[in-house]
């Protein structure tokens, strides 16, 4: 008998078609099922869904088209991930198709029923896990696995870097595995660089053959192997970046994030979900158990995980102390820069420190938050910039090439050799980039030896230096055999590294965070200072030396004093007080509207005119529609940008808002005011404003 089935396949983003299509079958195929089926001209990938999801006017059966063909000899897809799928496509506005079809790897959209299972029956996995190696625990650790054991969790672990989580981590996953002849564990950390060492420390616990790996960094086979691995069972420990949550795991009993403060497990494109924050949906609907782990966790995870008497839903966990003896963290030394030589990029107190670094054969880091050689390029007969054409913003001079590039648009060109504007030759580059340090320190550092009488070797590590495939880990490597001094970088040096022989950390000019307009850079540099800290003296035994300078022109500021004491407690409870008496998260919950044009009236017009549209609606559930402003980058690549806010103290009330409110974006979209509109987004819990 022929049966009609509601498939989800992957349409345009705000395409009309926003749930699942029918199409007829011979034969009944369970919900989840993958299927092949006819979309206009071309074949497509879908997934047999709920029926209740079903949103397409009704068709006359007799034009329904048939299914092309059912991948069954993969298992369907489980409730629980069709609702995971259901949840992120309602809570962050977007097509469920898209979110679904997203989430599984790209070559299972060329393979046949046949080559699939033909690959599922390689030997991939014995599936039975056994570990060895582990240390004997610190009572830190033991005390804290004995919570996690006879609590429900969510848990935040707050443990200082170098305290062991990643152990932690570890004998939750041993004890689980054990326990439970199938179960599965998900691990995630927020930067593909992250995964190797993590999957070398994992794999030599338990064995190759039960972990694999997902990240968007892998080949397709390489996906599709991982993703049939998880689905099947055979893999037992799933490691990835924040598109792992998505991963298809039937037996999942524990899912763990590392690092969960990191921006990374927030979306920026398409379905902007957060990672994190889906795993501890995930892991509640599931059953399983979620840690999740950091030494500056996010504002919002610190404030859930308050006394449960206060309101708190996570349970807080603390791991304060490096693993070993004399494991300290390292002192934390400010220099003013207000008493140094003006225009210093390294102030003489931090350059003596680096050169008696380096004559005792130890490695130093200096990181600064910009990449190129000046961030701008000045004319000082005619104050004329090097603006970017095609955005408002400076295009960065890079010494290396004598380019001027724009980081938004990728507009590159050569440095003129007199002023565009007057003719004047003396330009100059103003502010300074990763670049200028390794060139001013190579300058500064020239006669300073090793202890073998050989000179000081510097290597920077950004953006630019990284672009190549296999380039960051050629560098990394360096790094980690000793053959580099000090290193240079971008914050990508200071996250998450696990450099065991560094023993000095600079931050060359952190203050500009001190005074952003955007209410999360205080707490974004804290944290990275926090971290970057936490690269020094990583090895016990020369911990104790171990030493994070700042540089900064307000010592003074409470951010500096609490790192200072590397009390992460007191910074959150300060910057928790003043989002509460700002009203902003996590005390109350925000939405953005982002709107692209060739012009900025018509980006805002599209805003503006939808949110008279909700004024109603929105008082009704206390929610706070702003005006349409341009934003913080009003244009880039010659399309202006603008963005509306949406803000209420009620989570639930802001979703019930935005769940009414989509169609009548879509209409205004239709209508008159959308005329011109090249593109709009709804960003969910946004990480910046
Ligand atoms: P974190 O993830 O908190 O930064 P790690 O788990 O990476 O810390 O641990 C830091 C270092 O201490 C690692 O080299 C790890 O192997 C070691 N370590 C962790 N737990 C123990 C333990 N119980 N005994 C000995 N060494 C440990
Ligand atoms: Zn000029
Ligand atoms: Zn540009």
């Amino acid at each position: 008998m022929t049966q009609q089935l509601s498939i989800l396949v992957h349409t345009p983003a705000h395409s009309q078609v926003a749930g699942t299509l029918s199409y007829l079958s011979e034969r009944a195929l369970a919900p989840g099922t993958l299927v092949r089926v006819p979309l206009g001209r071309r074949e497509t990938l879908g997934i047999v869904w709920d029926a209740a999801t079903q949103n397409q006017a009704e068709v006359e059966t007799s034009r329904l088209r048939p299914v092309a063909a059912a991948l069954d000899a993969l298992a369907p897809l489980s409730p629980a991930w069709r609702q995971l799928v259901d949840f992120a496509a309602s809570y962050y506005q977007r097509a469920a198709g898209e979110i679904a079809l997203a989430a599984l790897p790209p070559q299972l959209r060329e393979l046949s029923s046949e080559q699939l299972a033909r690959r599922l029956k390689r030997p991939s996995a014995t599936g039975a896990a056994r570990a060895v190696g582990a240390p004997t625990l610190t009572p830190e650790q033991a005390a804290v696995l004995d919570q996690i054991e006879a609590q429900a969790g969510p848990f935040l672990l707050f443990g200082a870097t170098g305290s062991g989580k990643t152990e932690v981590y570890l004998r939750c996953v041993q004890t689980l595995l054990e326990r439970d002849p199938q179960a599965q564990a998900l691990v995630m950390v927020p930067e593909i660089n992250l995964t190797p060492q993590l999957e070398e420390r994992f794999a030599a616990r338990f064995g190759a053959e039960v972990v694999v790996s997902l990240h968007s960094g892998m080949t397709n086979p390489q996906r599709l192997k991982s993703w049939l691995a998880a689905h099947s069972g055979a893999a037992r420990i799933v490691l990835g970046t924040r598109m792992a949550v998505f991963a298809s795991l039937p037996r999942l009993r524990l899912v763990v994030v590392d690092e969960e403060h990191d921006p990374s497990y927030k979306q920026q494109e398409g379905a902007r979900y957060s990672a994190r924050d889906l795993a501890v949906y995930r892991g509640k609907q599931e059953g399983a158990k979620v840690i999740l782990g950091s030494a500056t966790p996010s504002l919002e995870s610190w404030y859930h995980s308050r006394p449960a008497a206060e309101g708190g839903r996570y349970v807080r966990l603390l791991m304060p102390s490096r693993v070993g003896d004399g494991g300290a963290l390292p002192l934390v030394r400010r220099v003013d820069m207000n008493h140094q030589p003006k225009h210093a990029v390294f102030s003489p107190p931090l350059l003596e420190a680096i050169k008696a670094r380096v004559t005792k054969g130890e490695q130093s880091m200096v990181f600064l938050n910009r990449r190129g050689y000046a961030p701008v390029l000045h004319c000082s007969d005619c104050d004329w910039k090097s603006e970017c054409p095609h955005c408002s913003a400076y295009r960065v001079f890079h010494k290396i090439d004598r380019t001027l590039r724009c980081h938004h648009c990728g507009f590159t060109e050569r440095v003129p050799r007199a002023c565009p504007g007057c003719g004047s030759p003396d330009i100059r580059p103003m502010g300074r980039g990763t670049e200028q340090l390794e060139e001013q320190l190579g300058a500064l550092l020239a006669d300073v030896q090793r202890p073998d009488g050989t000179p000081v070797r510097i290597v920077r590590i950004d953006a630019d230096t990284t672009k190549l495939k296999g380039e960051l880990e050629a560098q990394l490597a360096q790094v980690h055999a000793g053959e580099v001094d000090v290193l240079v970088g971008t914050q990508m040096i200071a996250k998450g590294h696990d450099f065991r022989r560094i023993t000095l950390v600079a931050a060359a000019n952190p203050d500009s965070a001190l005074f952003s307009s955007d209410f999360r850079a205080p707490e974004r540099l804290f944290s990275l200072l926090m971290q970057a800290a936490g690269r020094a003296g990583r090895d016990a035994g020369i911990s104790a030396q171990s030493e994070m300078w700042v540089q900064t022109h307000h010592p003074t500021h409470p951010l500096y004093e609490n790192l200072k004491k590397h009390d992460y407690p007191a910074f959150a409870a300060q910057q928790l007080k003043e989002r509460e008496q700002a009203g902003l998260p996590p005390y109350s919950f925000q939405a953005l509207v982002r709107a692209e044009a060739r012009t900025q009236e018509t980006a805002q017009a599209f805003l503006n005119a939808a949110s008279a549209l909700g004024t109603e609606a929105a008082a009704a559930l206390n929610v706070t529609l702003y005006p349409a402003v341009p934003m913080s980058v009003q244009r880039v690549a010659n399309v202006e940008r603008a963005q509306m806010l949406i803000e209420s103290p009620s989570r639930a009330a802001l979703q019930r808002f935005l769940a009414g409110w989509h169609e009548v974006l879509h209409e205004v979209r239709q209508g008159p005011e959308g005329k011109g509109l090249i593109r709009w987004a709804v960003d969910v819990d946004p990480l910046t404003i």
